[in-house]
């Protein structure tokens, strides 16, 4: 097939990238010699969870955790046009200092879009940056706050908020076309259903094989895929008791983990 030329080729894909895969505590956690945290396979080495999204008119990074600055760097990535908040816990949102480099880099505030309840988490937080005594210059981030209220755009990127609940928490999670990423749930809202059809690729939290309160172990994980059907589903936030390639080894046709570094080229963008 030929390429369309340049002006009609805006806004046909997506590109997913996973910036972290692990669960808060990163994968290997701290001072454990278990297998997976021992393991030499590098997609068992998971950094906190994030995705970053860009079409041809946009980069957005879903959640800013504390590994931003390791990822940004890995992934060489330069620009960001907005941060989308799944929620406003320590592993989504410790990387906001570092957007004082985007800052610089754009010479603007950096849009950053959550619920209600999560800007002010942001604002709790990062009290110093939001005093209006604090001396303003290059210590500070410059945020611009964004309540979300329903589907938004950034550039040619419509995202859709799917709500879901992390334990009793009401989070949101993001359907971008044919994509869509549920970090941090044990439950989906009634609402959320019918936002998730005809998908390509489903990201979904799986934390572990045993229960958890505040999210999906595999098995659930498994179980709620296989309601939703996307065509291709990839687990994210998984602690250390789920190793690589022999969890992958006995899921379902069309199931798998994802892990840091995998990157989803040309998904449909309508
Ligand atoms: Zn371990
Ligand atoms: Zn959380
Ligand atoms: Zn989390």
């Amino acid at each position: 097939m030929n390429t369309p030329p340049a002006f009609l080729r805006y806004a046909l894909a997506v590109r997913v990238t996973f910036l972290g895969t692990g669960t808060s505590h990163g994968v290997p956690s701290i001072g454990c010699e278990c297998a997976t945290c021992r393991s030499t396979d590098p997609r068992d080495n998971r950094l906190r969870p994030s995705v970053f999204l860009q079409s041809d008119r946009a980069a957005v990074l879903v959640d800013a955790g504390p590994d931003l600055r390791q990822q940004a760097l890995r992934h060489r990535i330069s620009r960001v046009d907005a941060i989308v908040f799944t929620h406003g816990h320590a592993d989504h949102i410790l990387g906001i200092d570092d957007v004082r480099r985007f800052n610089a880099m754009m010479n603007g505030a950096m849009p950053c879009y959550g619920d209600a309840s999560t800007l002010d988490d942001i604002r709790k937080t990062f009290g110093y940056v939001f005093d209006p005594a604090a001396p303003k210059g290059g210590a500070l981030p410059m945020l611009e706050l964004r309540p979300i209220g329903g589907p938004f755009a950034v550039g040619d990127l419509t995202l859709q908020p799917v709500p879901v609940f992390h334990g009793k928490k009401p989070i949101l999670g993001f359907r971008a076309a044919s994509f869509a990423y549920l970090t941090d749930c044990s439950a989906l809202a009634d609402e959320a259903w019918p936002l998730l059809e005809g998908l390509d690729v489903l990201v979904l939290d799986a934390l572990r094989v045993r229960p958890h309160p505040t999210h999906f172990s595999l098995d659930q994980a498994v179980a709620t895929a296989g309601k939703i059907g996307a065509r291709r589903t990839l687990f994210t936030h998984m602690c250390h008791d789920l190793p690589h390639e022999a969890t992958n080894a006995r899921l379902p046709a069309g199931m798998q983990l994802a892990y840091d570094g995998l990157v989803l080229d040309d998904l449909p963008l309508s």
